[in-house]
């Protein structure tokens, strides 16, 4: 009788408020808004507070079949230009008639490093736009822009995936990072997406912060609040180079079979190479860098990777590995200032997880 009673009074409805109930099932992120079956533009408008405000690009991906919410979010460092030109490309390829679920696409976060070529950092504020998760509404734009991730995106999501790449000033080799949490579930998905996503080398990214006020790189935020996440990186010095280019396109493709998202079979990473930490070489004061090794190099424990001089040519260190593993990125210009990484060695792990 009650069920009755609704769905009769769901039909007298229907036509008068047609509208709103045809809008429950709209997906909007900002001002980005698609009915299933349909793709939608639209911005993410971030309020002016002690600093300017700014307005972040959103796409909806709404699909016709129902299923989970995936965010692909990329650009906090806007010169990492593979990772941006590959959303770019997975805007224009991803068909609302074969998606079950929504993706949200963030293409460019840090919009004034990409417009005015400035690396690292959000030219307004001075802040890397992934080390300031959760976010702050009375922060800076850097904390501002973050919040609202939080609140509109990783909220929203289900699962998600973080872009990054080599900045203008990293000559880099693809990898992706792993960061388990404990849960078990959790952790066999997101290793799943990750083994999907298909770059052959992981990095297990362990003893990260956990509180959820202070969650630090935005695929954590997205780890801490239950939701299988993780980070790809690939593209080098400012190029935009084909291959590069499908490993984070082709890779998107596979992890979005693999949570069936989309039609087709995933395709496995069989044997990568998993690493268990990562050591940083710094730059001990500034001076002219000249490498000895590549990106993707293996090297020993204590071999020369290089050499710095000063402005006379007169060598004032010789860079040696910290630890035997594999040069994930490494300086890839001459200019070098006090506290520059030199390089990032992954160690190989003693056991695959
Ligand atoms: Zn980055």
């Amino acid at each position: 009788m009650r069920i009755w009673r609704s769905v009769l009074i769901s039909a007298l409805l229907a036509p008068l408020v047609g509208f709103s109930l045809h809008a429950e099932t709209r997906f909007a992120v900002g001002t980005a808004s698609a009915a299933p079956g349909q793709k939608a533009n639209g911005y993410i408008e971030v309020p002016a507070g002690v600093d300017a405000g700014t307005n972040i690009p959103v796409v909806v991906v709404n699909g016709a079949k129902p299923g989970p919410v995936l965010a692909l979010v990329t650009g906090a460092h806007g010169t990492e230009y593979v990772s941006i030109i590959a959303l770019e490309k997975l805007i224009g390829e991803l068909d609302p008639a074969q998606v079950s679920g929504t993706v949200i696409l963030l293409p460019l976060v840090n919009i004034v490093s990409f417009e005015q070529k400035v690396p690292h950092v959000n030219p307004i504020d001075n802040k890397s736009m992934n080390r300031f998760y959760p976010g702050k509404m009375d922060g800076t734009q850097t904390d501002r822009v973050l919040f609202m991730i939080t609140k509109e995106v990783v909220d929203r999501c289900d699962y998600l995936i973080d872009y990054h790449g080599g900045d203008l000033d990293e000559s880099l080799r693809p990898y992706a990072y792993w960061g388990p949490t404990g849960k078990e579930a959790q952790d066999r998905i997101s290793k799943q997406m990750v083994l999907a996503f298909g770059l052959d080398h992981i990095i297990i990214w362990s003893e990260r912060p956990t509180d959820p006020a202070a969650t630090r790189y935005l695929d954590n935020t997205a780890s801490v609040r239950g939701k299988p996440s993780i980070v790809v990186e690939a593209g080098h010095a400012g190029t935009v180079e084909t291959d590069d280019l499908g490993l984070l396109v082709n890779g998107t493709l596979s992890t979005m079979r693999a949570l069936k998202m989309i039609p087709g079979e995933p395709h496995y990473i069989e044997n990568p190479v998993w690493l268990g930490k990562v050591v940083d070489v710094i730059s001990e004061g500034p001076g002219i860098w000249y490498p000895l090794v590549k990106r993707g190099t293996y090297v020993q424990e204590g071999m020369v990777l290089g050499h710095v001089t000063d402005y006379f040519g007169k060598v004032i260190l010789e860079a040696r590995a910290p630890a035997a593993g594999v040069i994930l990125h490494l300086n890839a210009v001459p200019s070098l200032k006090k506290g520059d990484n030199i390089a990032d060695i992954g160690v190989v792990a003693a056991k695959a997880p």
